[in-house]
């Protein structure tokens, strides 16, 4: 199945095309991709030329755009079937990529292709959102004599932007609502690891899709701009960072976005919560995949009369925790950090954090891009001028913070610029849900931590977390609009 998308280089190195027009091309130059584990070189990636990019932005706003048009709704589902499949049998394949590239412990590699593959098949529930409406013109006076038919209606072109972190799952979350709706949709996937991605779209290409409905530009996040700014380009779709949505929006202009941006998701513990539980969650939330999770717990408020015990039994968790390789260690927890810049930020903010006044509650150790988990102890009043409190900081940094009950626990999480998720602990149900009642944030766990899986309950965020809902059902209402067909009988 991959065979087109690739060459092998001199050096036995793989050098991938990108899909522009329909067709797989090699770019003007390469980029080269390195894996996390060890900062080997991988792979080669199609740098795309200013032209290419061009072709690829003419090609799907001409006739992709037509194309999967007139490719019918049933038609879509079937193709997304036949690429769940075609997913199955390459389901290896994918692993390796996302463990070599992306630098994912096997067990969460194997969850997002996993997660990937139930995503195209749950396309068949997907569908119905698009359904459109009817309204009767009888409950106004001025459209007595009328009733009108809302149809929804793809934006036409949509640019699917995604960051390193699900370089699979979330580039999949992105385009399959973008065709589903009827878009031609263009996809950038993150530069530090971009393969997954490639592969997909050729997993697309292959289960039917009008080819020139799809394209995938790999070029730098840097020469975006002027393809951001494409008024060809009528909706994008963004998962990363604040500040880069933020560049997109200004950028962009007047088009539809949806954005899915960082995260300071805080787990909330009551004195009447399974402390057991409470500490197994919170460490889980905390270290997966390293913490480079926008849904990643950063910061625990703890009611006082149970905090020494809850801080205790999550240090004796922590204690058997630390990154490894994942090609030598398939049941590791945490793998490397996706960059040494990455790992050099981690530990500027930390030494922030500690000059500022925070107690370290675990060690500061770092091999590299390999960071072991760092919990921090601070005080309420300098909490807000910590950089690891202002900043979406993206590793295994937690915060953790004494206070005297809930509306306390309440007004500090919500003094957050971010407000992605959050998490609480508590046996009392009314408790709980009061509390999730006040909290600003896109989706509130009770007795567990954040996790989003298929995105089979819709997330996403609110203030600078970002802006839309990410889900089945919800992405493809994102990706499209709607046009009102209004019969006059008069
Ligand atoms: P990033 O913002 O650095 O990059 C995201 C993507 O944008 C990449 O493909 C990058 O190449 C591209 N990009 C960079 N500059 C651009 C520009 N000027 N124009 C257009 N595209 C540009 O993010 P990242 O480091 O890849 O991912 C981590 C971030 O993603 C974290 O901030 C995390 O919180 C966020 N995230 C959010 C969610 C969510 O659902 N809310 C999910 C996963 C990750």
């Amino acid at each position: 199945v991959f065979e087109p998308v690739y060459r092998l280089g001199s050096d036995g190195i793989p050098e991938f095309k990108a899909f522009v027009a329909g067709k797989w091309v090699f770019g003007e130059r390469f980029a080269e991709v390195q894996s996390p584990i060890d900062g080997r070189v991988i792979a080669r990636v199609s740098v795309l030329s200013r032209d290419q990019v061009e072709e690829a932005i003419s090609a799907a706003h001409s006739s992709g755009r037509k194309a999967i048009r007139n490719y019918p709704g049933e038609k879509r589902i079937e193709s997304f079937l036949r690429a769940a499949e075609l997913m199955k049998e390459t389901f290896e394949d994918f692993v390796r990529v996302l463990v070599l590239d992306a630098g994912k412990p096997k067990s969460n590699a194997a969850g997002e292709v996993k997660a990937t593959i139930e995503r195209l098949e749950k396309t068949t529930f997907e569908s119905r959102a698009i359904l459109g409406d009817y309204i009767p013109g009888d409950w106004s006076e001025e459209t007595l004599e009328s009733e009108g038919i809302v149809k929804r209606e793809p934006y036409g072109l949509v640019l699917a932007i995604g960051p390193f972190n699900y370089p699979l799952f979330i580039p999949a979350a992105k385009v399959i609502p973008a065709l589903l709706g009827g878009n031609a949709v263009l996809l950038k996937p993150a530069s530090a690891d971009p393969l997954a991605a490639i592969l997909f779209i050729r997993i697309l290409e292959v289960s039917g899709f009008p080819p020139e409905s799809l394209g995938l530009l790999t070029i730098p996040g840097g020469l975006m701009d002027s393809v951001v700014a494409d008024k060809r380009i009528r909706a994008i779709t963004f998962t990363g960072s604040t500040e880069v949505g933020e560049h997109i929006v200004k950028t962009g202009g007047i088009k539809a976005y949806h954005l899915e941006l960082g995260g300071k998701d805080p787990a909330i513990v009551l004195d009447d919560a399974d402390l057991e539980l409470a500490a197994e969650k919170i460490v889980k939330g905390m270290v997966s995949f390293s913490g480079q999770r926008c849904d990643a717990i950063r910061l625990i408020l703890a009611q006082e009369g149970i905090y020494g015990e809850l801080k205790a039994r999550m240090l004796e968790r922590l204690r058997g925790i630390e990154p490894k390789n994942p090609l030598e260690d398939e049941n590791a927890v945490m793998g490397p950090l996706i960059d040494m810049k990455s790992a050099d930020y981690i530990e500027e903010v930390w030494k922030d954090a500690v000059e500022k006044g925070a107690k370290p509650l675990t060690e500061f150790r770092r091999k590299g891009n390999y960071v072991w988990p760092l919990l921090l102890e601070v005080g309420k009043d300098v909490l807000p001028e910590l950089r690891a409190f202002q900043e979406d900081v993206f590793g295994p940094l937690t915060l953790m913070v004494k206070v005297k009950d809930e509306d306390e626990a309440i007004e500090i999480a919500n003094s957050s610029r971010f407000g992605l998720d959050a998490a609480i602990f508590s046996s009392c149900e009314r408790r709980a849900r009061r509390v999730a009642r006040k909290l600003e944030a896109g989706s509130v766990f009770i007795n567990e931590y954040p996790r989003h899986g298929i995105g089979y309950y819709p997330f996403g965020g609110v203030k600078d977390s970002g802006v839309g809902r990410e889900g089945i059902g919800y992405s493809v209402i994102q990706l499209t609009t709607t046009k009102s067909i209004v019969h006059n009988f008069r």
